[in-house]
């Protein structure tokens, strides 16, 4: 692939031009390079920042990459050189060649004394409560999706996320917004990789001494908590390969949430963050989520638990007219199994049914480390995950709203597997519970809602479904 950088009216331009293999194996993958996606791609710059000459060339090619790298078949051509050192991160960790290399050109170094923080924003609960634990001067540095030739407004909608921005300024702290076609490049549209987002961050590096990029993953997306079960490499494969990309340009990645789960950050923003106007759900309107997506579905279940409610029943009868949450529902394990039940495991569930079968569901989850109470601590190995100056600021605001894990919490984060728990009898029971009680489909129309009510899903057909699901993973 080649890719012309420009600049032109406040705007980065990328003219992407890929290879003929690199068409051929983006029409037969999936989610891969969008063969009718956009082949400018822009991302608007940050104030004071003229244009493409003002940025060090190793960091113009690291937001090339954030753009195309997993498209690249063998080698990625950029019309401004790059520095011996990135050239060589990239083939070694990202599997193609980079070129051309300016042989005289020295790498970007992390400015000496520098504690400035740039944090990869998106509005969401998690990177609020980053913005919350990271100094005054951390850089909030938001990606806004614009442009896109199959763009529905409907679903997508960045006011709320906007409003964040804006609540951050009225805080006093620097933040800012870049509108970008980027994710259009992939089909279906989203980041080509975990951390695009990250792209407006690097931009900021032109003109501010950053020294580490922030994002906010927590224990969660760390270990891989909210999927099967725990992985032993901090953010999995693909963040070691990109770790070394990034440090190659004098921004180490810094994970400052990795040792806390979703259950803390929530605690976070309902205690402190309410100023922030934190909202995880992209289809809602700022103040208004949809609660009819997974993460309004999941996230209002933690804020309940924290608060010692029940969601109400039109809450949940809301939740269920998203084939989403129906679908979360009825998998077995369910995703973010984990955070779903230490939330059920701190409310009343009896006067619900699907909430007291959910309830039954997770009791092997429940069973586990003392009602997943390390949920609540801070995951103290992960610490390592953020660069130590940042260490020292950002551990006594974490202890604000967690203590630090005992050895027994630890383990348990290790010992978590929650693909090993549906085959337990509990959870089937539970299963074929909320499978009676969810439909697959949705229940709108009077022939639909009969026909869920005429399937009885025996115990034999509910394990079957288990069994089913778990061949899938
Ligand atoms: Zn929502």
């Amino acid at each position: 692939m080649r890719i012309h950088q420009r600049s032109e009216a406040g705007r980065l331009l990328l003219d992407l031009q890929p290879a003929p293999a690199e068409l051929t194996a983006a029409a037969r993958a999936r989610p891969g390079l969008d063969p009718r996606g956009p082949r400018e791609v822009f991302i608007e710059l940050p104030p004071g920042v003229g244009g493409h000459e003002d940025l060090h060339p190793d960091l113009l090619a690291l937001v090339s990459l954030l753009v195309v790298a997993p498209y690249v078949d063998s080698h990625l051509d950029l019309s401004t050189p790059v520095s011996r050192e990135l050239a060589g991160a990239v083939s070694e960790h990202l599997g193609f060649e980079l070129g051309p290399v300016d042989a005289d050109l020295a790498p970007r170094e992390v400015p000496t004394g520098s504690t400035v923080t740039a944090l990869a924003f998106s509005g969401g609960v998690d990177s609020c409560a980053a913005s919350l634990m990271l100094p005054e001067d951390t850089i909030h540095c938001f990606l806004r999706r614009a442009g896109g030739r199959s763009w529905r407004p409907a679903r997508y909608r960045p006011e709320a996320a906007l409003a964040s921005v804006r609540a951050v300024e009225r805080a006093g702290r620097p933040a800012w917004a870049s509108r970008s076609n980027l994710e259009f490049v992939r089909r279906p549209a989203g980041y080509p990789v975990d951390w695009s987002n990250a792209a407006p961050a690097v931009l900021t590096a032109a003109t501010r001494p950053v020294s580490a990029l922030a994002l906010g993953v927590i224990l969660e997306a760390t270990y891989s908590l909210s999927k099967a079960g725990y992985r032993s490499v901090p953010g999995g494969r693909a963040l070691r390969r990109w770790a070394p990309v990034f440090a190659a340009v004098g921004l180490p990645l810094a994970l400052p949430l990795a040792s806390v789960s979703e259950v803390v950050t929530a605690r976070m923003m309902l205690e402190e963050g309410a100023h922030l106007q934190p909202q995880s759900c992209v289809r809602g309107l700022p103040g208004r989520p949809c609660r009819a997506c997974v993460k309004c579905f999941r996230k209002g279940l933690i804020d309940s638990a924290w608060d010692g409610q029940t969601p109400s029943s039109s809450e949940i009868s809301r939740a269920l007219t998203s084939p989403e949450v129906r679908g979360l529902l009825r998998a077995a394990p369910m995703r973010c199994e984990i955070s779903i039940a230490w939330a059920l495991d701190r409310m009343p569930t009896a006067q619900d049914p699907l909430l007291s079968a959910l309830s039954e569901k997770t009791t092997p989850a429940r069973r586990y480390a003392d009602g997943l109470d390390f949920l609540t601590a801070i995951h103290t190995p992960a610490l390592t995950l953020m660069p130590e100056a940042m260490k020292e600021r950002v551990l006594p605001q974490l202890e604000r709203f967690a203590p630090l894990a005992t050895p027994a919490q630890v383990t348990a984060v290790q010992g978590w597997d929650a693909a090993a728990l549906v085959s337990d009898p509990d959870y089937q029971r539970g299963q074929a519970r909320v499978l009676d009680l969810v439909p697959d489909r949705q229940p709108w129309t009077g022939e639909v809602r009969r026909r869920a009510r005429e399937i009885s899903w025996s115990a034999a057909g509910a394990a079957t479904g288990i069994a089913s699901a778990a061949r899938r993973r």
